[in-house]
């Protein structure tokens, strides 16, 4: 199936605000969008709030957050607005009873006042017959229409269970990943849509508002296929167009285990405090189970927005892989401005590791460490690690156990040093800077005889604590003159 272009194509994300918005139900809300947009389409927004007892206002709000922060803006739904509202299902009560009362005058669904014990004692004795069936027996299918209405008068318990046509056959869904899946329509039951409480069930509710919004693709995890013929039976009690259906697969952990916690992060917003960028996180979970071509790791949003399609989307399960969220989130990192990423990446975060307010340097300064640091950077957090050895005492500097062995506790490491200390002190304040200090430095390995790594690495160890950091030249200028000699000198006692 292809695209249409067609400026109809109207979609929904529909999350039921019981938690917090994850990461399965976010590559939903993503396909949803992209569709939208690579079609000219409507994305729609609803907030499947009907279970009263877990949903949460609060949860609707982190999941109103979550979409913001992925970008997924939308086009219809809470704050939005929009023709078709409400979107939220508990505004929308009133049109399930009166949708549901259709269907009884119109002898499309009936009254039935099974009780749970009868239920459970039919259930038994089809079991007992070895019945291949053994659901609902009709039992009030046939009540007289007026008999059954006195009934409801009176006050009699009741739901509400809809009329599967004799005749119907199978029911058979044309699914955009899943191609066609065939299911007995005698097993879907006459199924109940008002439950005795006087709540719609997810089944009739859900058919309802789509068929109300004229949603024309239901894009939805494949946890719902099982639920589809039932909703098919629905369109077609309310006389209504059924949409295309595409359900994705589930994203599972390495272990091939439905995603849980004990996977680690579960939910958007824990990425989002890990550090990671949005728009990396939308690519990432667009590449889970939807391939444009065979290559492209890196694909920004705008054109996941123009090239989503259907019929890219594999129905296999996906399997979240973190160390690819990690390269995709350094490449983004890495494509970063040099200003963006001072000002959105490396200011906030030394300010929230409490290294820095932003004032204690001239902006030349921190636009050098982001050369410095941007590139070794793969989470937004990283820059931390790699400023620490700018923000801590010369004296409380923390020297790596090993690197201090291999590279400071061997023979020549102190000429190396010492060689560093005199060539670096005929260098002034005003002259210290990367080009000028790798100047200096780059003729020692030839003049002690010694290869280029033996000298560079007793400095570097000296100056940062460890055997990694950027160019020894960006090293020493971040550092300062007067640091980087001192700590060269210290670390004489350590060779
Ligand atoms: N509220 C339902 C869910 O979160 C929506 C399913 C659907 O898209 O139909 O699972």
């Amino acid at each position: 199936m292809t695209n249409t272009n067609d400026a109809q194509v109207r979609v929904r994300f529909a999350p039921s605000p019981t938690g917090k918005l994850h990461v399965g139900g976010a590559r939903t809300a993503i396909y949803n969008w992209a569709f939208a947009r690579a079609t000219g389409g409507t994305f729609i927004l609803r907030i499947d709030d009907t279970d009263p007892t877990r949903s949460t206002e609060e949860n609707t709000q982190v999941i109103l957050r979550a979409m913001r922060w992925l970008g997924l803006d939308w086009d219809e739904g809470p704050e939005a607005g929009g023709d078709y509202g409400p979107y939220f299902q508990t505004e929308r009560l009133g049109l399930y009873r009166e949708a549901a009362e259709r269907l009884v005058a119109e002898g499309r669904a009936y009254y039935c006042f099974c009780t749970p014990e009868q239920l459970a004692a039919d259930r038994e004795a089809a079991k007992e017959r070895n019945d291949t069936f053994q659901g609902y027996q009709r039992t009030c299918r046939d009540i007289d229409a007026s008999e059954a209405q006195a009934r409801v008068d009176a006050g009699e318990p009741h739901t509400i269970r809809i009329k599967v046509p004799d005749d119907r056959g199978d029911v058979v869904v044309r699914d955009a990943v899943h191609g066609e899946v065939t299911f007995n329509a005698r097993e879907l039951d006459d199924f109940i849509i008002f439950r005795s409480d006087g709540t719609p069930t997810y089944n009739f509710a859900t058919v309802v508002d789509d068929a109300l919004m004229g949603i024309t693709h239901v894009i939805r995890g494949d946890d719902h296929l099982s639920n589809t013929p039932r909703q098919v039976i629905v369109y077609e009690a309310l006389g209504a167009p059924t949409p295309t259906f595409a359900h994705i697969s589930m994203i599972l952990g390495a272990d091939g285990k439905k995603l849980s916690k004990r996977h680690g992060a579960t939910s958007v917003e824990e990425y989002r405090d890990a550090g990671y960028l949005s728009d990396a996180f939308v690519n990432y979970l667009a590449l889970l189970g939807w391939a444009p071509d065979g290559e492209s790791t890196v694909i920004p949003r705008k054109r996941i927005a123009r090239e989503f399609s259907l019929d890219h989307v594999s129905k296999n399960p996906a399997i979240m892989d973190p160390k690819k969220l990690d390269f995709i989130n350094g490449e983004y990192l890495h494509a970063m401005d040099d200003g963006d990423f001072t000002r959105e990446i490396l200011l906030p975060e030394l300010a929230a590791a409490g290294f820095d307010d932003g004032n204690t340097h001239d902006e030349a300064w921190y636009l050098l460490a982001t050369e410095a640091f941007k590139p070794r950077c793969t989470l937004s957090r990283d820059v931390v690690n790699q400023a620490r050895y700018l923000y801590t005492s010369d004296e409380e500097l923390a020297y790596d156990e090993k690197a201090v062995k291999k590279w400071l506790a061997k023979q020549g490491a102190r000429d190396a040093l010492e060689a560093a200390s005199e060539a670096l002190t005929t260098l002034g304040e005003a002259d210290w800077n990367p080009t000028a200090i790798e100047e200096v430095l780059d003729p020692l390995p030839e003049r002690l005889g010694m290869g280029k790594g033996r000298v560079f690495q007793p400095i570097r160890v000296a100056c940062v604590g460890g055997a990694a950091s950027p160019g020894i030249g960006e090293t020493l200028t971040l550092l300062g003159r007067e640091h980087a000699l001192t700590r060269i000198d210290q670390a004489k006692s350590l060779a």
